[in-house]
């Protein structure tokens, strides 16, 4: 359902995408696990055109983009299929909740505010904080900014949901409640592709672990194979290290 071909990024001269292949199938949720610096963001921001490809092919559904040749309504269409969890929740600060999980509704999506509205307080309601709809950003913890973060990628009912250290930004106090959402989202067969260090909740959560290493996913299988029978050296060190 989602087909990555050959995926290039360079910033400068240095390749931070090497040429990645990867295919997810509808309701799958993957997780992406390694050192910093490797290219896990850059590979997420890649998939919406955040950061523009060089070089490859993304298929989602039956909208194919060239990388090279991606037209202006192409990436437009490509990022109405996705929805992205940012790491510091990326909220505007002078929006209260519901209007914020409203915006990409009414300015991407062009419905008409109403629906939008009501479609924001369903979210809230399902994220429990039906109570902070009127609350802005710097009123919230960090746990509820990021639940607001992540109820307005819900909201827009994307084919991929993609999450980049969704936790990492968050006092420890706050990390449960994030997880426990996003463990709601995954219940719904969402189709995911998330970034986190958290290695409890990707053995939990995970179809399939992608272990990237300079630009290159070096090793993929299923959570048991992944933490119980690692193959490749650089993820036996990788894992010894986060523990
Ligand atoms: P990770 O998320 O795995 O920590 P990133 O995708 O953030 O890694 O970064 C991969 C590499 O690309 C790093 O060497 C980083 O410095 C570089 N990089 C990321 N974004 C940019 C940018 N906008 N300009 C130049 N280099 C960048
Ligand atoms: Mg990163």
């Amino acid at each position: 359902m989602i087909d990555i071909r050959g995926l290039t990024k360079r910033f400068g001269e240095t390749t931070v995408i090497d040429g990645v292949d990867l295919r997810i199938a509808h309701g799958e949720r993957v997780v992406v696990i390694g050192p910093s610096g490797t290219g896990k963001s850059t590979l997420l921001r890649c998939l919406n055109f955040l950061d523009r490809p060089q070089a490859g092919q993304i298929s989602i559904g039956d909208l194919t983009l060239d990388a090279a040749r991606a037209s202006r309504a192409q990436i437009l269409a490509l990022r109405r299929r996705t929805a992205f969890v940012f790491q510091n929740y990326a909220l505007f600060a002078n929006r209260t909740a519901k209007e914020n999980i409203m915006e990409a509704l009414v300015t991407v999506q062009k419905q008409p505010r109403a629906e939008a509205e009501a479609r924001a307080l369903a979210v809230l309601a399902e994220t429990g904080l039906s109570d902070k709809a009127d609350s802005y950003p710097a009123a919230l913890s960090g746990g509820q900014q990021q639940r607001v973060g992540i109820g307005r990628a819900m909201a827009l009912h994307a084919d991929l949901m993609l999450f980049d250290e969704p936790t990492s930004a968050l006092d420890p106090e706050w990390v449960g409640e994030v997880l426990d959402l996003m463990r709601r989202v995954a219940a719904r067969r969402q189709t995911m592709l998330i970034v986190t260090h958290e290695m409890q909740f990707a053995r939990e959560i995970a179809d399939r672990i992608l272990f990237m290493h300079s630009g290159r996913i070096v090793e993929s299988g299923p959570p048991e194979q992944i933490f119980g029978a690692p193959k490749d050296e650089r993820l036996q060190r990788f894992l010894s290290r986060v523990g």
